[in-house]
């Protein structure tokens, strides 16, 4: 577990940062990574995100990657340092209300839909850019808009999963002019990470590959 970290970390780290996604991993294991040095981690359920941040050191940083129900926002606002995974206006709104309420800043990644399976959550892209062009995205006082995320379609078609980074990219360039506080591009995985740097991604979340 940890030579496999070491060694993806260091073939990707002139490239992109790492989010080792430790949901369903056992504390002692999330320890073994935390010893090594790395501080960014990520959920994707609130109870068990919220009983984790309870007990591993407090200098972690936390990222959501889940999809998040707009009823559980309050509970991880102010204890989440990133939400990759704002995938509606809806759930926009609310993350921007809880924020005023906590008197805090939350920063966020938009979760674009670009795989082929409809199941998939995400924003679609021409509404998220046409709330950016028409300023719109203003009204969100309390949210710092740093980037975008996307989950390729789970296939071995290679192809298929280089095209999805490389739109996914393309929109992310197109943003980019527009909000200055742009930095993320979340995209990469396990099963799909090494194309996914290939297409330009500067962060990773993955899980199983160093865990197994
Ligand atoms: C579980 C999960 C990951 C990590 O997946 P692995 O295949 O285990 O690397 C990344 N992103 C999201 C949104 C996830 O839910």
């Amino acid at each position: 577990m940890k030579n496999k970290f070491l060694k993806i970390k260091k073939e990707t780290e002139a490239k992109a940062n790492i989010v080792v996604v430790s949901k369903k991993q056992k504390e002692e294991d999330i320890k073994k990574i935390y010893d090594l040095g790395q501080r960014d981690f990520g959920e994707n359920k609130v109870q068990e995100f919220l009983n984790k941040k309870e007990t591993l050191p407090k200098d972690i940083k936390w990222h959501f990657i889940g999809h998040l129900q707009t009823n559980k926002v309050k509970k991880i606002i102010p204890h989440v340092h990133y939400i990759h995974s704002v995938d509606s206006l809806k759930l926009m709104r609310e993350i921007n209300k809880q924020s005023v309420k906590n008197n805090t800043q939350t920063s966020c990644l938009i979760q674009i839909h670009i795989a082929e399976e409809v199941n998939k959550f995400g924003f679609n892209y021409n509404e998220f850019l046409e709330l950016v062009l028409s300023n719109r995205i203003k009204e969100f006082n309390n949210i710092h808009f740093k980037g975008l995320m996307g989950m390729a379609t789970n296939t071995k078609n290679k192809n298929k999963v280089a095209e999805e980074f490389k739109l996914l990219k393309s929109y992310y360039n197109e943003i980019n002019k527009h909000i200055s506080e742009f930095e993320f591009i979340s995209m990469g995985m396990s099963n799909d990470y090494k194309i996914a740097i290939q297409e330009g991604s500067n962060l990773l979340r993955l899980g199983s590959i160093i865990f197994k």
